[in-house]
């Protein structure tokens, strides 16, 4: 891969990592218990709770995300991004397009 590809998925892992850590900032608070007596306008505390549930698997997944992204930006330093963890063949720009921080192949994923 060239330098100018790897400084452009560069810029696409770090802007990867702002939005999801603003993400994980601004969920917190809705990711938070549910307390029996909050006041939760028309919400009822069944919904509130469904309404949490989603937050917090939402918040799992990007912070899954997050050591992913973490972990491509690395492979970039080492000079290894782009190529498939498993059978070492390069990734397909269309795939690092759509998910910049893969480490597999679609044979491999
Ligand atoms: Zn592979």
């Amino acid at each position: 891969m060239n330098q100018s590809d790897l400084g452009r998925y560069q810029k696409k892992l770090e802007e990867l990592i702002s939005d999801i850590e603003n993400y994980l900032k601004k969920s917190e608070e809705s990711a938070a218990v549910v307390e029996p007596d909050k006041g939760l306008g028309r919400l009822s505390r069944m919904e509130a709770m469904q309404d949490q549930q989603m937050v917090l698997e939402l918040r799992r997944r990007k912070k899954r995300q997050l050591l992913d992204v973490r972990n491509a930006l690395k492979r970039i330093e080492q000079k290894s991004y782009g190529t498939c963890l498993f059978c070492t063949k390069t990734i397909s720009s269309d795939r690092l397009d759509a998910f910049p921080e893969v480490q597999t192949c679609v044979n491999c994923a």
